[in-house]
């Protein structure tokens, strides 16, 4: 089904627009005991702001490698990656620290909340780091919970959340410091279909707000919400495509009659 929807190459398509990250022959090898792995051989990609992108493969193909170098979490054995003009790959322990708290928001597959703090506390966490006064930070937080349909749950732990509330309270955590970019590894890999819809719905309108969102998937019909998808095999890239008639998550949601409506799933 994705192939059918992908064709032509991801070229100098957004050339017009300004390049967030360009990253040039980047590798990436770790020792392991006495062994040599080569998680990334030598991969060059160019993403330009506003671009949502889903990084598909199989397992052991680079993905998070890819995702930890770009997101600052980790860096590259040879190669450059560039962040909105910066070169990250000089940068080392406290500036690269400071880029990704600044300027990179996270999203993972087990959302990775504080268990007993309340949805507003974690998601004030990222501004504890940032000369933001206690006051604004708690506004702040309280906006983008909002933002994401939760202004009712502020005070819920993530026990008394459901699976995509609690990913909601995630990509809320993720903007609070307003990001360059939203990176989310299988952002979707612990929810059921359905919520996975409300998860992309919510990713695909702040893709439309402009937020570049780039997003690691094994899913075909996650990717297909993309607007480009980049395939990983054995450490490169093998395919770089434009998705035509990507799926509006929204839209799928509403074509879902048999859902039940949207507090039926929460837990009691
Ligand atoms: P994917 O996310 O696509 O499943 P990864 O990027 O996690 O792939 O892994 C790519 C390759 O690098 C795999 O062979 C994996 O075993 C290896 N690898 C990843 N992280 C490490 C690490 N910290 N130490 C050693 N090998 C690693
Ligand atoms: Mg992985």
């Amino acid at each position: 089904m994705d192939d059918l929807r992908c064709h032509g190459q991801a070229k100098s398509l957004h050339a017009m627009t300004s390049l967030l990250i360009r990253v040039t022959n980047l590798a990436k090898r770790y020792v392991v005991g006495e062994q040599l792995v080569t998680a990334l051989r030598g991969v060059s990609v160019d993403i330009a702001q506003g671009e949502f992108v889903a990084v598909m493969g199989p397992s052991g193909s680079g993905k998070s490698t890819f995702m930890n170098l770009v997101g600052c979490l980790d860096s590259p054995t040879e190669g450059a990656y560039f962040l909105a003009g910066d070169e990250v790959s000089r940068m080392s322990g406290d500036t690269l620290a400071a880029i990704r708290n600044q300027r990179i928001g996270f999203v993972f597959q087990q959302f990775n909340l504080l268990a007993r703090t309340s949805a507003l506390d974690n998601v004030e966490l990222p501004m504890l780091y940032t000369t933001v006064a206690p006051r604004e930070r708690r506004e702040r937080a309280c906006k983008r919970l909002a933002e994401v349909g939760l202004a009712d749950r502020m005070d819920h732990h993530p026990s008394q959340l459901s699976g995509g509330q609690q990913q909601r309270v995630a990509i809320a955590r993720a903007l609070v410091n307003d990001p360059l970019l939203i990176l989310a590894d299988e952002p979707t890999g612990a929810l059921d279909s359905r919520t996975s819809l409300e998860v992309m719905a919510l990713l695909q309108g702040l893709n439309r707000g402009g937020m570049t969102v780039v997003l690691v998937t094994h899913e075909h019909d996650i990717a297909a919400f993309a607007r480009r998808n980049i395939h990983f095999r054995d450490g490169r890239v093998v395919r770089d495509l434009q998705v035509e008639d990507r799926d509006a998550a929204q839209s799928l949601r509403e074509f879902d009659e048999t859902a039940p409506d949207d507090n039926a799933e929460e837990i009691a």
